[in-house]
């Protein structure tokens, strides 16, 4: 203040001015947050993050790509949504699908899905897949090494069909199926010594790719003797890459198989589709799992919440005995093609041509018993685009938050939120520490949000009608920018990000 100005000091006694200081002190850092403009505000919805058990109503703050504050206060913003009444949850990490495009992306956009890795497979040529997808895709992607592929390169005679199927990836028109049929006549080849250390090489070299894993999908492998494999999981092993897999068969024996190879060797194991692959053993199946945990072993599972699955017909899984191993039958096989049940004689004829199929196998009390298991993880294995491809495609995560949650009260709204989020986030973080920002509402966390409203969420798809978004999820941002907004597809926008392993050179 200017001596002489004319205003009249104000004296303080020398204690009042110490708590004014105070008093400034402490204010200020609150001023400041409170004044940020951010570039998004989320205005009080329901937050949840179960990683810190937060859940209560709290307003978000984005800005670039990240989440910069969680309050109570009123946040400023260039955009606010008024979110009130919905839920604010980490936006959900489906570590298992098979789609490979924005077609197949966008029905798990309206899922909620932010994340969708093909861990079970795996990928070919990662380096040009990868790169054909950025700047593309809705929400991020990954894909871990496919050891059945890796074994295909190293039986030698198959350049044309390897030139082929890079010509695919690179030019974006890649796709499982068609990555299944051309290895599929080598499934029934048991690999040399020679053979299995080129294997490793190969997947090894893949991982310099930025794989999530190694996918070994056995089940469709029958030639694969468990030498082989117990050399994948050691390779696994020394570089604490997950093992993600379909197990040999149907039934409990084959998930011993994986678990014994995992606990001798060290290596981090993830068991696909717990329902489909163990059948009415779930819930030794779960067991199992559990106990495995228990004793400090790096074992997770997942599983999707139908009572039916789907694959090709042509594969391994429908070699003699399919019958007796699932106990079923051909009616119980609905083709996606038609949507028609099957017979001995399409069967037949069908099988020649190849295609995929639905399987009503399951009970739904399995289904139950494993939404409901402490740990397990959601994942929807969702198959590449069919009118009437299997609803787990669309609906997975939906159907768990509607029908589980809300509607039969299998498990909580957290728990819930915990399996399709930071469960799968903590799976990936050893492999890939980019996954630490994901699968949380905290500060710092990359800004995949997934906002829903739990009165009405619901999934739509069925066997019956096929394909159809889900109902009930309202907002979805995708690294800080809107793909989804009151229901509806943003056009035009492609924030999906790769998500990398941390052996990418
Ligand atoms: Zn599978």
């Amino acid at each position: 203040m200017l001596v002489g100005s004319g205003v009249p000091v104000l004296k303080f006694p020398k204690s009042s001015l110490l708590v004014l200081a105070l008093v400034i002190c402490f204010c200020c850092p609150v001023e400041a947050q409170t004044s940020k403009i951010y570039d998004i505000v989320l205005q009080g919805g329901r937050v949840i993050d179960p990683e810190t058990g937060l859940d209560t109503v709290k307003n978000v703050g984005i800005i670039n790509n990240r989440i910069d504050e969680i309050s109570s206060k009123p946040l400023r913003g260039k955009e606010i949504v008024n979110v009130s009444g919905l839920v604010v949850a980490p936006g959900f990490i489906d570590l298992h699908v098979h789609g490979r495009t924005n077609q197949e992306q966008e029905y798990q956009l309206h899922d909620g899905v932010t994340t969708a890795l093909e861990t079970e497979f795996g990928t070919e040529f990662l380096t040009q897949w990868y790169a054909s997808r950025k700047s593309k895709a809705l929400i991020n992607y990954g894909a871990s090494v496919s050891w059945a592929f890796e074994r295909f390169r190293t039986l030698g005679n198959f350049n044309k069909e390897l030139n082929q199927l890079k010509q695919t990836v690179v030019s974006g028109e890649s796709g499982w199926q068609n990555l299944f049929n051309t290895i599929q006549p080598t499934y029934t080849n048991s690999l040399s010594p020679d053979q299995t250390n080129l294997t490793l090489a190969n997947i090894r070299k893949s991982l310099d790719e930025g794989a999530l894993g190694i996918g070994v999908p056995i089940a469709y492998v029958p030639g694969a003797k468990p030498d082989e494999i117990f050399e994948v999981y050691k390779l696994a092993a020394g570089l604490q890459a997950p093992v993600f897999t379909h197990v040999r068969e149907a039934g409990i024996m084959a998930f011993q198989q994986a678990i014994a190879d995992a606990a001798v060797t060290g290596a981090p194991l993830h068991i696909c589709h717990i329902n489909s692959s163990s059948q009415g053993e779930i819930y030794f199946a779960i067991e199992l799992i559990q106990a495995a945990r228990s004793r400090g072993l790096d074992i997770t599972a997942e599983l999707y919440p139908y009572t039916a699955s789907s694959t090709k017909l042509e594969s391994a899984l429908f070699n003699d005995g399919w019958q007796q191993r699932r106990n079923i039958s051909y009616g119980d096989l609905q083709w996606v093609a038609t949507g028609e049940r099957l017979t001995k004689e399409t069967f037949d004829s069908y099988r020649k041509s190849g295609g995929i199929v639905i399987i009503h196998s399951m009970q739904p009390e399995w289904i139950k018993a494993g939404i409901a298991a402490s740990g397990i993880m959601i994942a929807s294995d969702a198959v590449p685009y069919a009118r009437l491809a299997h609803p787990r495609s669309a609906g997975a995560f939906s159907r768990v938050l509607g029908k589980y949650v809300r509607d039969e009260k299998v498990l909580s709204l957290p728990d819930a939120i915990e399996k399709m989020t930071l469960l799968p986030a903590k799976r990936l973080e050893g492999i890939s520490p980019m996954m630490k920002q994901k699968g949380r509402i905290q500060v710092g966390s990359d800004a995949d949000i997934t906002i829903f409203d739990p009165k009405t969420i619901i999934d739509k798809a069925t066997f019956e009608k096929g394909l159809e978004f889900s109902e009930g999820v309202e907002h979805v941002l995708v690294n800080g920018s809107f793909v989804l907004r009151n229901g509806n597809t943003v056009s035009n926008v492609f924030p999906g990000q790769p998500i990398y392993g941390k052996y990418r050179k």
